[in-house]
């Protein structure tokens, strides 16, 4: 599905990322990949996970700073001239405002969600769309909590509110020139940031069972979704958040 293709896919930290689901389901089906990671430590750790997905040396974004976006989109630039997609699987809130009640939270907490969590889709997509050809797809992950009141998720259902509201607008803006933009909303999977929310353990083991196929969601899940929408199989797909939680959004009183 995605042969020929060549992309970037920001957001692996370890084993358990979604971004690293993807990346491995996008190479499966054959695309040529760019790994993004957020510091120098980082980039050591996952070197070994690039070279799986016959990847070079991953590239460092720290997407608060311009600089450092402009400058990795440089560096992604030299080995890869034209762009196909772009994975924006990125999020980060302190850890104290994800418990207890979002009206704690204070203006620094939720300047530092909005940043690095939605302004950065922007920020990122406008480098990325220099490189990029009609027929080409940017894809975000976002999550329930932007639409519904989650308990704990509290400043982060924020920031993915303004995320998928990104979407929406990036859509319109890049849509002449016929790149798509599309947000893919996972049901809870354990990894480093969202084990960061407090209470992430009773939210799956409800949604194992409050779903219509009783059971949680896996990367592969997510995986195997993100290839459609960076695939021509989507291609009339654009301003969407697809949901990817076994059904969870649709039937959240399902027993
Ligand atoms: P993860 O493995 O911890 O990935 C989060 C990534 O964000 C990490 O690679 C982290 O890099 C990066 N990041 C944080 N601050 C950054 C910064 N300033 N600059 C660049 N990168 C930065 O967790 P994940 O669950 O896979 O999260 C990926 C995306 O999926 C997030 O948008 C998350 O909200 C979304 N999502 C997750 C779930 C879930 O249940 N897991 C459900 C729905 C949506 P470092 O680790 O190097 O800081």
């Amino acid at each position: 599905m995605l042969k020929g293709k060549k992309g970037v896919i920001f957001g692996v930290a370890n084993r358990h990322s979604l971004a690293w689901h993807i990346a491995k389901e996008a190479y499966a089906h054959g695309a040529e990949l760019i790994l993004g990671v957020a510091n120098e430590r980082f980039r050591e750790k996952v070197a070994p996970l690039a070279a799986e997905v016959g990847a070079p040396e991953p590239v460092i974004c720290d997407v608060t700073s311009d600089e450092s976006i402009l400058s990795t989109f440089h560096v992604i630039k030299d080995r890869m001239p034209e762009l196909d997609f772009m994975v924006h699987a990125i999020a980060f809130a302190n850890r104290q405002d994800l418990e207890g009640r979002f009206i704690d939270t204070d203006r620094y907490g939720y300047h530092v969600a909005q940043d690095v969590s939605a302004f950065s889709l922007a920020a990122m997509s406008r480098e990325a769309e220099k490189m990029m050809k009609p027929g080409s797809s940017i894809l975000t992950l976002t999550y329930i909590g932007s639409v519904r009141a989650v308990p704990n998720y509290n400043v982060m259902g924020v920031a993915k509110a303004a995320l998928e509201s990104s979407v929406r607008y990036l859509a319109t803006d890049l849509g002449s020139e016929g790149i798509r933009v599309n947000a893919l909303s996972a049901g809870p999977i354990k990894t480093l940031s969202s084990s960061g929310v407090k209470g992430l353990r009773d939210k799956l083991d409800q949604q194992a069972v409050k779903n219509p196929l009783h059971r949680n969601i896996t990367g592969e899940d997510v995986g195997k979704s993100a290839v459609f929408l960076l695939s021509d199989y989507s291609s009339g797909v654009t301003g969407e958040v697809l949901y990817v939680d076994n059904g969870y959004h649709s039937c959240a009183t399902w027993a």
